[in-house]
């Protein structure tokens, strides 16, 4: 299928980049509320190389932490995860490419990352064009096919294929398998625990 463009301005509440102390970056949707309590949690819970999520009524955070750097995004629950994961890897590497030969700890840098702002605008759009690609993926369940997106990079660093991705929706568990062009191999519903 095509990969549908969303207009993400309207979807991501806010963009966080910190370390556990230290606010370093942030952008947020005008008029939005910033959950400080879950930037807090995101900055003490992250693993390194690892993207962790949190869902909660209409609200969905998914953080990572590289190189002591916290990074982490909210949006409402429309904006699939691997949507926000494929955003926030490419807000990481821009961030450390532009930024990383500075010591964060030192305070007052703030003005420091301004033109990061842009960036992280810019890359709302050309991360949809450039880093995911959306599939059908039938369900026998809702009787319907579902458009998931995929995070090209979950293709490029998988290990062998078919490799396999698990859409949620519903209550649902599919377990997707996918080849090495993405294309859709095989549909089964998984037993969900945890
Ligand atoms: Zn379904």
């Amino acid at each position: 299928m095509k990969n549908p463009i969303i207009n993400l301005i309207e979807h991501i509440f806010f963009v966080d980049i910190g370390e556990v102390n230290t606010d370093l970056f942030k952008w947020k949707k005008p008029n939005s509320v910033l959950f400080r309590m879950d930037i807090i949690a995101a900055r003490a819970e992250a693993n390194e190389d690892y993207f962790r999520r949190q869902e909660r009524s209409n609200v969905r955070i998914m953080f990572i932490k590289k190189n002591n750097l916290v990074f982490t995004i909210a949006s409402d629950e429309s904006i699939q995860f691997q949507l926000l994961e494929a955003l926030l890897e490419r807000i990481m590497d821009e961030f450390l490419e532009n930024y990383g030969m500075f010591t964060f700890s030192i305070t007052g840098l703030s003005n420091l990352f301004e033109g990061f702002q842009e960036v992280v605008l810019k890359l709302f759009e050309t991360v949809q064009h450039e880093r995911v690609t959306w599939v059908l993926v039938p369900c026998k369940l809702c009787k319907i096919s579902h458009a998931m997106c995929i995070n090209k990079t979950l293709i490029e660093k998988a290990p062998s294929f078919p490799m396999s991705i698990v859409y949620l929706h519903k209550g649902i568990g599919l377990i997707v398998y996918l080849d090495a062009h993405m294309k859709v191999r095989g549909v089964e519903p998984v037993t969900i625990t945890g």
